[in-house]
């Protein structure tokens, strides 16, 4: 069935103001699953008012820390009730596989929100002192104010939890604009917080065109700061646009992950470890294990695991219990995908595995392509260098630890890697000279609601999960206060005024 939604605007079900609406698409299928207002730059500025008021005057920003956790603790709960049912929207409107979403995404959501909630009553900021010696200094956690997150269609709901959770634990106010190809389980969220209790206004859900909406939201100066994951091309774009008002940006931007494999590593697990974490949800993931350096004496026995693994790869109907890959999110992104593995075929490599589209049944609806392993491939093809978000990973001989290093860090990139070595000093080594926010050292792929998780260079700056993501939505405020109520000993008196 078609379900027509409203956006979720100061705790009201509406409309856009031009009643357009915009199909939104099941990618396994193309069938048509839903539909969503298409919003205009006025929709976009009732939202932003309704979050500044709401910010300005309402109660949310003034409630205690524990206020706020309990209504975010009982929205967890919510969520949480509802896991099944949001994982099968999100497969169906995603295209990732049930398993992932009910098992993964949405359940991680849950962890993230709690920790959220409960980690912003603990906020801490420098000691207070008498560093005047008369008068004594504290420091105040203050939310930044009203809040744009732009997410993208990946993780959907996982990526609005990432940005509402940290963003409302503090007292921000959130207007939220999900990826127009995935945004019914955002406006779910919006559902679910209004059942919380979530004051009117303190979180606001409108869909439409990013390169529209995108920037009214962003330029507007009624909006403090803006939180985006997405493409690096997206990020640039916001901040030439929030240079206007100095506004303060949050970025989380593409990625082109290096999986190393020395040759004393536990292979079969290097093995299992590439296959899970390239082939993740269609390989639509940042931090995809996608460059596969693999040391030359176990280049061979690696590679013939791998092409073990990938023909393991069960593709099929996402609802499927058994499936383990559904189809890429949308129409361009496969012809994205598809581009990349002419251009890498132009550039020399071999295509050992996949390389094309599946055929029959669903496979001639959806936006599926198969799990695809390019051989001969170098660090300086552009194929290598560049993002492709899909299921193709590349794999690459190396022979000494420096080179391997000085490859890993020639990209733009720099979110995450990965290190497998069975030998400790050279994995810390390795992990010390890459250039990435994150390394992980034998596994690849796991993250947890307390670590931090955000970019080094083009990846973007800003961190998602732990305390370092609460604190990005907030700002330090120094208060000072003279202790002594005599004004000739207040610190100016010393250097202005009669001796
Ligand atoms: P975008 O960066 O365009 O989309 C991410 C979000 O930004 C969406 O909500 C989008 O809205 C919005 N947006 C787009 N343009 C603007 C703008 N000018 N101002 C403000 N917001 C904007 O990514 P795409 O969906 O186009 O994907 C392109 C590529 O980006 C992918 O092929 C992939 O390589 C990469 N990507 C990386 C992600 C990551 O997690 N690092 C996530 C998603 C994509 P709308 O959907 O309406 O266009």
């Amino acid at each position: 069935m078609v379900q027509d939604y409203r956006n979720f605007v100061n705790g009201e079900w509406v409309e856009s103001s031009s009643g357009e609406m915009t199909e939104v698409i099941n990618p396994a299928t193309t069938d048509v699953i839903g539909r969503v207002p298409k919003c205009n730059e006025v929709d976009v500025r009732a939202a932003i008012d309704a979050a500044r008021e709401a910010f300005d005057r309402g109660p949310w920003p003034r409630m205690t820390p524990g206020e706020r956790a309990g209504i975010l603790l009982k929205l967890a709960d919510l969520i949480q009730a509802e896991v099944k049912s949001l994982a099968v929207l999100e497969s169906k409107n995603q295209g990732k596989t049930i398993k992932q979403a009910r098992d993964g995404d949405i359940p991680f959501s849950v962890d993230n929100l709690r920790f959220m909630a409960g980690a912003a009553r603990a906020l801490t900021a420098a000691a207070a002192m008498d560093y005047g010696g008369t008068a004594t200094s504290i420091l105040r956690r203050e939310p930044v104010g009203v809040v744009g997150s732009i997410t993208p269609w990946n993780y959907p709901f996982m990526m609005a939890i990432w940005k509402a959770a940290p963003a409302l634990a503090v007292g921000n106010t959130v207007v939220m604009k999900p990826a127009s190809y995935t945004p019914v389980t955002t406006l779910e969220l919006g559902r679910l917080a209004e059942r919380a209790g979530l004051p009117k206004g303190a979180l606001n859900v409108i869909t439409g065109p990013g390169s529209k909406i995108g920037p009214v939201l962003v330029g507007s100066p009624d909006v403090d700061m803006v939180s985006l994951t997405g493409d690096t091309e997206t990020g640039r774009e916001i901040m030439k646009e929030a240079a206007t008002a100095i506004k303060k940006v949050h970025l989380e931007l593409g990625g082109k992950a290096p999986f190393i494999v020395f040759d004393d590593a536990d292979l079969n697990a290097a093995i299992m470890g590439a296959a899970a974490g390239g082939f993740v949800n269609v390989g639509q993931d940042c931090t995809q294990a996608c460059r596969l350096f693999i040391h030359e004496k176990v280049h061979d026995r690696f590679l013939n695991g791998l092409l073990g693994e990938v023909k393991k790869v069960r593709m099929g109907d996402p609802l499927d219990e058994h499936t383990d890959m559904g189809p890429l999110v949308s129409k361009p992104q496969r012809e994205k995908v598809e581009n990349y593995v002419a251009l890498g075929k132009e550039e020399g490599a071999k295509v050992a595995a996949g390389g094309e589209r599946p055929t029959g049944g669903i496979f001639d609806k959806g936006f599926f392509y198969k799990p695809t392993v390019f051989i001969g491939c170098t660090p300086d093809m552009r194929s290598v260098r560049e993002e492709i978000f899909g299921p193709v990973l590349q794999v690459l001989p190396f022979s000494t630890e420096d080179e391997v290093i000085e490859w890993a860090n020639n990209v733009i990139y720099g979110l995450y890697a990965s290190v497998w070595t069975k030998d400790v000093q050279k994995a810390f080594r390795v992990a010390n000279a890459l250039r990435f926010g994150a390394v992980e050292i034998n596994d690849h792929l796991p993250l947890v609601s307390e670590m931090p998780h955000g970019g080094y260079k083009q990846s973007g700056f800003g961190k998602d999960l732990s305390i370092h993501s609460l604190e990005e939505y907030t700002q330090l405020k120094h208060v000072w206060v003279e202790l002594t109520g005599e004004a000739r000993k207040g610190w100016h008196y010393l250097t202005y005024g009669e001796p």
